[in-house]
């Protein structure tokens, strides 16, 4: 805090007093100080000069022709423009009355006439340092205000992104929860047509399926049986008894109908093999266009 600027300035001292010889007397005590006089005789030029020129202090003296000291006070304390101004109170009235009075109506000191030079000295400068104090202390506080307005609004700012933060994690928050369900919802889907899809594998397997590779796989061997007990029995008849070319006809037969009825079966077992797998594609492939 500082008090620099207003040591600069001119003080200005507004002195209320009829008496000519008293108002000499004041200005010669205080003369010398940096303050400047504004002099008024009576008191609505007292008023006027306050509101206007807002003195840094009022020495105010209570005999006054028209109204009196204590009703100048009070009207200056009564207006906002003018009530912080300090104002102390001159008279030769040494009562003890007046000088209660004169605090009651806002006075913050008394000077008794006739004057003491230093005692006048002390009590202005000691009046005009705590009005500058004041001033200072108020510029301070509303810098403050200010200040604390600005952070107050910072901080409104601050808890508006805040919450609209806040709001929109709660929403992605909601969304990730929502995604999850549904991943996990599609998970048990899939489980359970896997299940499905097992199930069926294993009874195409188990029964239709798998009956008709076992069917065709025996139908083709009796086939083959059956060619093969012919066709012996006619070379049997052809080749009488002789030994060794029956011997060799076997031989002959079995060379040529074991590879046709090992190819033949092994067809039918791949065929239903095939029937089987795309049986399996069609089912997963349904399955999976369900979803
Ligand atoms: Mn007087």
């Amino acid at each position: 805090m500082t008090t620099t600027t207003e040591q600069d300035e001119p003080i200005n001292i507004l002195i209320v007093e009829d008496n000519s010889l008293n108002l000499q007397v004041l200005t010669d005590f205080l003369g010398g100080n940096n303050y400047n006089f504004l002099i008024a005789q009576e008191g609505n030029r007292a008023i006027s000069i306050a509101r206007r020129r807002k003195p840094d202090l009022i020495l105010l003296d209570i005999n006054l022709p028209g109204m009196n000291g204590f009703e100048i006070c009070k009207i200056l304390k009564a207006d906002t423009e003018t009530q912080d101004i300090p104002i102390i109170f001159i008279s030769a009235l040494n009562q003890i009355e007046n000088k209660v009075n004169g605090f009651k109506v806002g006075g913050t000191d008394y000077i008794v006439k006739p004057f003491q030079k230093e005692e006048v000295i002390v009590r202005v400068d000691s009046q005009i340092k705590l009005h500058q104090l004041n001033k200072q202390l108020r510029r301070n506080y509303l810098d403050l205000a200010v200040t604390n307005e600005e952070l107050s609004v910072k901080s409104n700012e601050l808890h508006h992104l805040n919450t609209n933060l806040e709001a929109l994690v709660e929403e992605r928050t909601e969304e990730l929860s929502g995604a999850l369900r549904s991943l996990q919802a599609s998970q048990s889907l899939i489980e359970q047509k896997n299940k499905e899809l097992q199930q069926t594998i294993d009874q195409l397997l188990r029964t239709r399926a798998g009956k008709k590779a076992t069917t065709i796989v025996l139908v083709v061997s009796f086939s083959i049986f059956l060619v093969e007990e012919i066709l012996e029995n006619i070379f049997q008849n052809f080749a009488q008894s002789n030994f060794y070319l029956l011997l060799s006809f076997k031989f002959l037969l079995l060379l040529l109908l074991k590879p046709i009825e090992l190819v033949l079966e092994s067809t039918m077992i791949k065929r239903s093999h095939n029937n089987i797998t795309n049986k399996i594609a069609y089912e997963g492939g349904s399955q999976h266009t369900n979803r």
